[in-house]
């Protein structure tokens, strides 16, 4: 898939999120990358055969106390990592709106456990 493609899917994604997310969401860019770095694998506590989907990098809002000149919060999705879990274009766009919402929802301060415990991946 082409990585414009796959950006327009990331771009439907975050649209296709409940208003009251949209509206809060707070300096944060949400970029395509090919796969994760070495650093960004072991930063999330993975090996470098397991899979990163997407990573979210930054100040969840709760925790923005005295947040002044700060780098906006990050959002990556990794494209060919993705794409390797999928068969068709329908699994690509499950999947990217899967990552989204989880790392959106890191931004919003919920972690995994807090997302295992409400049943989402
Ligand atoms: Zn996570």
């Amino acid at each position: 898939m082409e990585t414009s493609k796959f950006e327009q899917l990331v771009r439907q994604a975050l649209n296709e999120l409940p208003n009251e997310f949209h509206s809060r969401m707070e300096n944060v860019d949400i970029v395509v990358e090919d796969r994760p770095t070495r650093d960004q694998l072991i930063g999330s506590g993975l090996d470098e055969d397991q899979c990163l989907l997407g990573l979210y990098e930054g100040i969840p809002l709760p925790d923005r106390y005295n947040y002044d000149l700060v780098l906006p919060d990050k959002i990556t999705l990794f494209q060919v990592s993705i794409e390797s879990m999928c068969e068709t274009e329908e699994d690509v766009i499950r999947e990217i709106q899967d990552t989204v919402v989880h790392e959106v929802a890191h931004h919003f301060g919920i972690d995994d456990d807090d997302l295992n415990a409400m049943g989402v991946r």
